[in-house]
């Protein structure tokens, strides 16, 4: 784990985001701007360096596979896993490499060397999307889209224009999005919004079932986690192999066993132990 400091309000990306809020112009699936890269730009892969790339769980699944590492490996060598005290979910970041400019690991000569996985950020650029925290329930503002005009960035002197739907399709951010939406049932919970904190625990135990799939899968497999739950034998199988499935498994065990919610059905013997367990615990 890295020493790595997360925003706070002094921190000028904090900083960024209050001013996002505040001065930028907030853009809805129908607007449109003007924008291309391709490797006739100028600026060509100067973007691809010394920025902080959040990555989603989904992004860490997209490239460990393409890279052909497991999960643990992936995290080794290319996140950098800040810790704060005052953390409330794990925060993954890709980490650059040491050189001068700080350059991704995966810029080559002819651009992006893991393209078709590129992580959610990489694909929005130059949207960028923001949701204001100003509302009554104080958690999940609006949600607008808004352009990062970098003035390292030359393609918006190219001519061609996009509504914000366009681009989103065309760089494939919905399938994105929509892993995303399920990560925030977790990373926006309303525990959270309540005041409430994971113990050290516990916020381990999000990091490596959101992030660390492959130690994710061995710890499901070797302990009795399946047996204590209804779960269709096809589904266990699926599991097995295929990541998505156990990202999704690991969304619904995590709201379950962090924050009691219903996404998963206990098998009535295991009920029965428990409510033994319970009765023997109670003082004559
Ligand atoms: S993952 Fe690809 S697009 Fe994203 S910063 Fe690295 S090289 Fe650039
Ligand atoms: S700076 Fe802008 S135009 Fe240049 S390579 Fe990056 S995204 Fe493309």
């Amino acid at each position: 784990m890295s020493d790595e400091k997360l925003p706070t309000k002094d921190d000028p990306r904090e900083q960024l985001r209050e001013k996002i809020l505040a001065d930028y112009p907030r853009l809805g699936p129908d607007d449109s701007f003007k924008f291309a890269c391709h490797p006739g730009v100028s600026c060509f892969n100067k973007c691809c360096g010394d920025v902080n790339i959040f990555l989603a769980p989904y992004d860490v699944l997209r490239m460990k596979k393409r890279l052909g590492m497991t999960s643990t490996e992936f995290l080794d060598k290319h996140a950098l896993i800040p810790v704060q005290k005052d953390m409330k979910t794990p925060v993954v970041v890709l980490r650059m490499n040491e050189d001068e400019g700080k350059t991704c690991p995966f810029l080559s000569d002819s651009g992006c060397g893991i393209y078709s996985d590129r992580p959610w950020p990489c694909r929005m650029y130059p949207l960028g999307l923001a949701s204001s925290k100003d509302t009554p329930d104080g958690w999940r503002g609006e949600r607008f889209y808004f352009l990062m005009q970098e003035d390292v960035c030359k393609g918006f002197e190219e001519g061609r224009e996009w509504t914000v739907r366009q681009w989103l399709d065309d760089q494939g951010v919905d399938e994105y999005d929509e892993w995303g939406e399920a990560f925030k049932e977790l990373s926006l919970h309303k525990f959270f919004e309540d005041g409430g904190d994971l113990s050290p625990e516990r916020l381990n135990m999000m990091f490596t079932a959101c992030y660390d799939l492959d130690k994710f899968r061995q710890f499901v497999f070797s302990s009795t986690l399946l047996k204590r739950f209804e779960i269709d034998e096809d589904f266990i199988e699926e599991i097995r192999y295929n990541d998505e499935a156990l990202l999704r498994f690991a969304f619904l065990w995590l709201r379950f066993s962090l924050f009691g919610e219903q996404t998963m059905k206990m098998k009535q013997d295991v009920v029965e132990a428990f409510k033994g367990a319970a009765k023997d615990e109670r003082p004559d």
